[in-house]
C-alpha cells in the first residue's frame, strides 16, 4: 500500500518518514533497508521516530 512520505530522512540504514494515515493523523514511520532486517513502526512523534532510528540495531551483522 504505497503512502506518500514525506520530509523522509536517514540515519544509518534507517529511512524516517513523516505520512497521513487513512484517517488523517500524522504518522511517522521508521523503516530500516538493511538486507534481512524488518524493522518497521510507526509513531505518533517525530522525536520519537528519529529515536527509535537512531537506537535501532539490526538484528543480523
Ligand atoms: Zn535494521
Amino acid at each position: 500500500m504505497p503512502r506518500r512520505f514525506r520530509n523522509v530522512t536517514r540515519i544509518g540504514p534507517v529511512r524516517v518518514g513523516t505520512a497521513y494515515d487513512q484517517r488523517g493523523r500524522e504518522k511517522h514511520t521508521v523503516a530500516c533497508t538493511a538486507p534481512r532486517c524488518d524493522f518497521c513502526a510507526d509513531y505518533d512523534s517525530r522525536a520519537a521516530a528519529e529515536l527509535a532510528a537512531r537506537t535501532h540495531r539490526c538484528p543480523i551483522r
